[in-house]
């Protein structure tokens, strides 16, 4: 057996909750009344949303592990029938294969350690990788020993544009780069594919249509049979006054630029993770003091909410245990979160009561994705208490609703 690094085990023995789900988000607070931030997981709409996706897509849904990587989480997606998995780290793979031993695995980072490569391969089955370069491709076929039965996914850069998160800067091949790629692929192959990541939270479904196209190209300029087309992740979810075109109307684009490209043979993968999970988590934290419209709260930045910070996402909020009356007369807050660094800030709006005051609780909803995975211990601050509630989401998504599989 080979050695594994402390910082593979981190993901792979993450506990799962042991408790079993409450009723609610409002039963957990009355109950424990939490001074630690909460993050209730409802894995049933993990599951359901995930067997929407899965069924609607005309291909194979591969779920980012890094948006959520929490057991119960991947445990939900697995009920929902989803069977692949786009891992980018040894820990995630190693993560994934502990869970799921029938579990397909695509390594889909494009820039890997010589040692997640072999490991991936001679230890975790892993068959299929992505590339963006020739270095990359070097890497690949020394780690597996020249194997003959790897699919090579070329990654095409694309320009910025229509998503929330631009992804265009760190990876992916320029047009002559990925035709060099799929030609010098192709003969070790056992499939090829193109794959491009239009950036996350997409809102438009044209930049899916966009993107085919260059993929077209490419493919067309090398002259190579193609096996898989993978149009990656970026499917977006509603937040506060944002309501993404529902999921069908980038299918729809994907279908009609798909076919257009006439590769019949090609078989088409996606890789949502904020689709999937985003509606699946709340954070519940408490106020510890107000001051003018700033509520200092016990989560921030270097917890679970780090994409309500620089990258200004605003996600939905409610008072739990509120005893107001309608919600006529909202008043708009910042939050600082707990550490000391300035920068700990949340600008919102989030939309609250104007008689909010220390000890109030607020859910936070929408942190399925990317919430408390991105947490950090930084000043002491630990990440948040994990247990699982069987109540609503705060928003729904437009054409992500739920298939209800049986529990
Ligand atoms: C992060 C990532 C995803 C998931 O993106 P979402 O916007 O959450 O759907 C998919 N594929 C790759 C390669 C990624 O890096």
């Amino acid at each position: 057996m080979s050695y594994i690094s402390a910082r593979d085990t981190i993901v792979a023995f993450r506990r799962e909750p042991v408790s079993p789900a409450l009723p609610s988000v409002e039963q957990a607070v009355r109950s424990s009344q939490p001074s630690e931030p909460m993050y209730c997981l409802r894995p049933a709409v993990i599951r359901d949303t995930a067997a929407r996706f899965a069924q609607d897509f005309r291909g194979d849904t591969l779920y980012a592990v890094k948006c959520n990587p929490e057991p119960t989480v991947l445990r939900a997606i697995w009920d929902g029938g989803v069977r692949h998995f786009d891992c980018a780290s040894a820990g995630e793979v190693a993560l994934v294969r502990s869970m799921f031993p029938d579990a397909h695995i695509h390594f889909m980072h494009p820039v890997k350690s010589r040692r997640a490569i072999r490991e991936a391969y001679g230890r975790f089955g892993v068959r299929d990788f992505v590339l963006d370069s020739a270095a990359e491709f070097a890497k690949i076929m020394d780690e597996t020993g020249y194997a003959e039965d790897l699919g090579l996914v070329v990654r095409i850069g694309l320009p910025p544009g229509g998503a929330m998160y631009d992804l265009s800067g760190k990876f992916g091949a320029g047009m002559e780069e990925t035709v060099a790629l799929l030609r010098a692929a192709r003969p070790v192959a056992r499939r090829l594919g193109v794959s491009f990541h239009v950036g996350s939270q997409c809102m438009d479904p044209l930049a899916y249509r966009r993107a085919l196209q260059m993929a077209g190209e490419a493919i067309r300029l090398a002259g190579v049979a193609i096996d898989i087309i993978d149009v990656g992740g970026g499917f977006p979810v509603s937040y506060p006054d944002v309501e993404p075109p529902p999921l069908g109307a980038f299918f729809a684009e994907i279908e009609g630029a798909l076919d257009a490209l006439n590769l019949p043979a090609a078989r088409l993968w996606a890789e949502p993770g904020r689709a999937l999970v985003a509606a699946g988590a709340s954070v519940v934290v408490q106020v510890q003091m107000r001051r003018g419209d700033a509520l200092y709260v016990n989560d921030g930045i270097y917890g679970s909410l780090s994409d309500a910070g620089a990258p200004g996402f605003r996600f939905p909020v409610r008072r739990v245990l509120d005893v107001s009356e309608g919600d006529a007369d909202l008043r708009a807050y910042s939050f600082f979160g707990p550490t000391c660094d300035s920068a700990d800030h949340m600008k919102g709006p989030f939309m609250l009561p104007p008689d909010m005051a220390e000890g109030d609780w607020i859910e936070i909803g929408q942190l399925g994705a990317y919430g408390v995975c991105l947490g950090t211990d930084f000043n002491g601050f630990d990440r948040a208490q994990l247990l699982q509630v069987r109540d609503a989401p705060m928003l729904e998504t437009p054409g992500h609703e739920p298939i209800r599989l049986a529990a």
